[in-house]
Parts: C-alpha cells; structure tokens; sequence
C-alpha cells in the first residue's frame, strides 16, 4: 500500500504537533486538567501492551498489566470515601462518563423499576447515560448556586412514593462546581419512609478532593452513597483521561459473569482496560500521599480565593462556591473566551483552578480582561 506520508513528512507533523500543543496548554484556563505531575519515570512503560482485562480483583490469564497497582488505587480511594470495611469493589475506568454509567447500571440491576432523579445542572454523561440505559428519569430544579433544590427533589419524589429511588448526587457540578449533600437525600427518603433506594455520587471533578475540604462535604459511602465516580485526568493530572468508580461490593455480585477466554469475571464496561492510567494514579498517590493531597488541594483553593478577590476588582458580578477551585466571571465574548479557552454557559463562564495554576497565570489573565474591558468595542461579538 502507498502512503502520501514520508517519513519526514511525519517528524515535521510531529513536531509542529506538539508546538501547538505546548503552546495552547500554556494558555487553557476553564477546563479541568492539571499540568504539574512530572511522569517520565513511567515512560518505559509505553513499550510494552499492557492491559487489565476484565475484574481488577480476579486474576486473568493475561498477566501482562498493573492489576496490582490498580488494586492498590481502589483501596486507597474505598477508604478515603470511607466504605464498609469487606463491602467495596471498583475498577479503573475510561473517565467520569464511565463511572456515572457503572454507577447507574448497577442502581438498575438492584431497582429495574425505579426512577432517577438528577438535578439540571448535571453533566451531559448522565442523560446519555440514562439513555442509553433506558431508565426512567425527572429532573430537579437546581438553586442559583448549582445545588439541587431539596424542596423540589423532596416534593417530587412524594409524588411517586410507591417507585424506589435512584439519586445522582453532584460533586461538583461541571459549571459551578455546587456540591449536593447526600445527608440531605439520605434525611429526604427517612422523612418519606422510602425504603428502596440508590444514591450513586457524580464526583468526577471535586470528588477527587472533597476528603480534603473543611468541613468536610457530606459525599462519601459513611454518607449514605452506593456508588461513587471520579475523573483521573481532572485533579490527579494523569494526562491520559481516566477515571475511577468505587461501588459497594454486594451492588457488584448481581452483575458478576465469569468468562473462560480470559479466565476472569466480567464485571466492567468495557473488556479490555487500560494498563497504564491505573499506574499513572497510583504513581500519583504513592508521591504524594495523603498528606501530599492535602496540601495539593489547599493549594489549589488558595489560589482560587486569590483568583476570586483580584477577578472581582474587575467584574464585581465574579463569584465562587464555598471550598471551590472553579471561579465565575459573567461572560465575556467570544474572542475571550477562546484566547483563554473558558468553559461558558448561556451567561456565565469560569475559570478553574487546578494545580498547575499559579498567581502569575491569574494576573496574566486578570491584565488582559481589564485591558480588553477599556477596549470593550472591539470585543463585542
Ligand atoms: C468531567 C465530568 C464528567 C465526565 O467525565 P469524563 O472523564 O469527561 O468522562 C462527569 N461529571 C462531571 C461533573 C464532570 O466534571
């Protein structure tokens, strides 16, 4: 077969590839990726398959993986989310989407029947999610903050009594970063005697540091949640997207399938799994520690409360969730928006400040809205 690609031809691509790349990273401020992990003891890794087909708690006949190391991510995680000693299980997954749609499967499995409630501030994985799984579905009101709306839920959820219930809880919803408190749902099914129900925990992005909040958001298994997803890429830094979902063990038996070919269970989404994410979490978690997430999340908040007072000198609107690294700045146009590359809404984008953002890079950002506000005629779309 002919090829228009020289092998020059690739280099030169290559490299003006990852200029571009160098260059734009510099500059994103409104996505969740964190660019401060050095990686490159793991690079030898990238010369060999590896890859951690089906349950990472059974062992396959395929051996050439990092089961151990993905086992030794879960448990970490079970006991900062401090699940029932002997009753968790989880996996490394492809990212939060994965995660909410585990979650959700296994809530179907145990409540074929129920309906889910999620406010309407939930990420877009969850409709899709619930699409593609086909269950039954109502949307909460959100309050201004991103929150659910427990009178809403509470009154929504009267009406159909007779169904069981199956909760999303926002850990940080993806525009405000608002946190949904599960001890509210938990409070909600008690006052309504709901006996059949699921709490499944979008945690993809502040669930990875919620432990490290004071006080401490009420979000994890001791909280009341059956199921609890999380991103790798987003505050972790992996650079490869991934994530985890950590559901109590017993959710995880009614799905259990053994597979002779590849002498393990069947108990993920997809079959083969990537090798190499659950290395780059556990390289992450071994550095750093509790202790080191810790200090990493303070980090992140300081910087963020630095973000908040200097963008509210400019725009007195600018606001922020309490314990949250996500800022919002009424929208600015398009041009803005796009230099900067901000997440925006219908009114609002943010900023958001994961490691890796530094003061310098706010009054980087800070100079030029203030500059671009005395040229506001040239900015409007
Ligand atoms: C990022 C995010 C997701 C989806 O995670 P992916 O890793 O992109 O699949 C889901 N929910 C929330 C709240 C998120 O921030």
């Amino acid at each position: 077969m002919e090829t228009d690609l020289s092998f020059d031809d690739t280099s030169e691509i290559l490299k003006g590839l990852l200029e571009e790349i160098r260059a734009k990273s510099a500059m994103t401020m409104g996505y969740p990726v964190s660019k401060d992990f050095d990686f490159s003891e793991l690079l030898p890794f990238i010369n060999y398959p590896l890859n951690n087909v089906g349950d990472p708690f059974i062992p396959s006949t395929y051996t050439v993986g990092s089961r151990e190391q993905e086992k030794e991510v879960i448990g970490f995680f079970a006991e900062l989310f401090r699940a029932e000693e002997d009753n968790w299980w989880g996996y490394v997954t492809n990212g939060g989407s994965e995660g909410n749609l585990y979650g959700l499967y296994l809530a179907r499995e145990l409540y074929p029947k129920a309906i889910v409630y999620y406010s309407e501030a939930t990420h877009y994985s969850v409709q899709k999610n619930l699409h593609l799984l086909n269950m039954p579905n109502i949307t909460i009101r959100s309050q201004e903050s991103g929150e659910i709306d427990y009178d809403d839920l509470e009154k929504t959820i009267s009406i159909n009594r007779q169904v069981p219930v199956i909760l999303l809880a926002n850990i940080g919803t993806t525009m405000t970063e608002a946190r949904d408190d599960v001890g509210k749902m938990k409070a909600i099914f008690k006052r309504l005697a709901i006996q059949h129900h699921y709490i499944h925990v979008d945690g993809a992005l502040a669930g990875s540091y919620a432990a490290f909040i004071e006080p401490r958001p009420a979000f994890d298994f001791a909280d009341g949640a059956d199921s609890i997803a999380i991103s790798g890429h987003k505050f972790f830094g992996t650079l490869i997207p991934c994530g985890m979902v950590i559901a109590k063990k017993n959710h995880r038996d009614r799905i259990a399938r053994s597979i002779d070919y590849i002498g393990t269970m069947d108990t993920t989404i997809s079959g083969s799994r990537n090798g190499h994410t659950p290395l780059f979490l556990w390289y992450v978690i071994k550095k750093l520690g509790i202790e080191g997430l810790r200090a990493r999340t303070k980090k992140c908040l300081d910087v963020a409360a630095y973000a908040e007072k200097v963008l509210r000198e400019v725009e007195p609107a600018v606001w922020r969730n309490p314990s949250a690294l996500t800022v919002n700045i009424p929208k600015p146009g398009k041009a803005l928006i796009a230099k900067w590359q901000l997440a925006s809404g219908a009114d609002w984008a943010h900023i958001i400040c994961m490691p890796g953002m530094d003061k310098a890079q706010i009054d980087a950002f800070v100079k030029y809205l203030k500059e671009s506000k005395i040229r506001t005629v040239a900015l409007v779309d």
